[in-house]
């Protein structure tokens, strides 16, 4: 916990506690700590870009904020590789740099952070209570920044090979199939981004995209589109993933809509970027969520119940952004939500 008890000479009276927390904490290191029964006056739940920024923010506002990792942490960006479009590097940064740096940013102006996820949620009284594991929390606001998951097509045989050539995560298992062909599911930037990536260790990639148009970003698709390595295949679903018995992918079974033909696609790896759910499940029932359960938000971080502002609950990042979903969007709403908590503090008394 901190530096609990540090005796500091008298001149720290006159710097502001933010700077004393920095002061207190050496440069380049992350302050983790179990959760407590004490009320907060602010947890945040994901770490995230949404979720860091917020942290940056609350932590220079002195509200010594609670990070809350979730079960993914460093959200998206952690399992990403060059970054190219986030303002301020004009090289591009590895997606896991960008994080780690926010973090220690965040760090670095007194946020502490516990590693688990939230088990259950109480956001009908004040503070609002929130259980990890064993532990309870209590807090007066807090911001829901716990972004979204990778989706999956749902098939068994997809389920029964994660971890035996299927994947969501082409950076983190890429390396694994050198040499072999893969494919790559979706349409979007996700899709071809993973595509792209995969051309360092794959001999060949196929792209397979069920709508006959792609999603994805004009400048994305042409790079795919350009690379030799990478050939697509449109208007296909994927109806079995082969290999179930021997644990190992050997191949997809694949149906082309327009003829109805089904075909198999001898293939050693499946990954998946078929977008993201939003990890809002937890709070069904206490926060109107749309139909594919994205928090809906009014101001973009007022979450509602019933259409009414829910009061010291805010929600930022790609759990309540369906449109835009990027990484310096995330950051912006992590930037208002910390904003809005300071205001609703300063308004209740704090
Ligand atoms: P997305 O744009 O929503 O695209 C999802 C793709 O998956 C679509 O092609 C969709 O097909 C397909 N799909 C969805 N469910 C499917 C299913 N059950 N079976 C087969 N295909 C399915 O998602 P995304 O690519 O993850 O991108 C999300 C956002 O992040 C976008 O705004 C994107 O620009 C951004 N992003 C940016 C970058 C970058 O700039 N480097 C990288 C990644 C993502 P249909 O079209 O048929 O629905």
């Amino acid at each position: 916990m901190g530096a609990g008890g540090t005796t500091f000479p008298f001149w720290c009276a006159c710097i502001s506690k933010a700077q004393q927390a920095a002061a207190r904490r050496p440069a380049g290191t992350i302050e983790y700590i179990s959760m407590a029964e004490t009320i907060r006056d602010t947890v945040i739940l994901g770490s995230g870009c949404a979720g860091l920024t917020a942290a940056i923010y609350a932590a220079r506002a002195n509200l010594k904020p609670l990070v809350l990792e979730g079960h993914e942490p460093g959200g998206q960006l952690s399992i990403t590789t060059l970054v190219e479009n986030f303002p301020g590097w004009p090289e591009g940064i590895q997606g896991p740099q960008l994080i780690e740096n926010m973090k220690l940013q965040a760090s670095r102006f007194g946020a502490e952070f516990q590693m688990g996820h939230l088990a259950a949620a109480d956001l009908s009284k004040h503070p609002i209570a929130l259980r990890v594991g064993a532990e309870t929390t209590h807090t007066r606001t807090l911001i829901i920044a716990s972004g979204a998951s990778a989706r999956w097509l749902g098939l068994p045989s997809e389920q029964a090979l994660i971890g035996h050539g299927v994947s969501s995560c082409a950076t983190c298992d890429g390396f694994f199939f050198s040499g072999k062909e893969i494919a790559v599911i979706g349409g979007g930037d996700s899709a071809m981004e993973e595509a792209l990536f995969l051309t360092r260790f794959a001999s060949k990639v196929t792209l397979i995209n069920r709508s006959e148009n792609f999603r994805a970003s004009k400048i994305m698709l042409e790079r795919a589109i350009a690379h030799p390595s990478i050939k697509f295949l449109s208007s296909t679903t994927v109806e079995e993933v082969l290999g179930v018995e021997e644990k190992d992918v050997k191949g997809l079974r694949l149906k082309n809509l327009i003829s109805g033909e089904e075909s198999i696609l001898p293939v050693s790896a499946m990954f998946l970027g078929i977008g993201h759910i939003p990890n809002a499940m937890a709070f069904k029932g206490m926060l109107d969520l749309d139909e594919d359960g994205y928090i809906l938000t009014r101001n973009n971080v007022f979450p509602t119940l019933n259409g009414e502002p829910l009061p010291g609950v805010f929600a930022c990042g790609d759990i309540q952004d369906r449109r835009y979903r990027q990484a310096i969007t995330a950051a912006g709403s992590g930037c208002m939500a910390a904003l809005e908590v300071e205001k609703y503090l300063e308004e209740h008394g704090r």
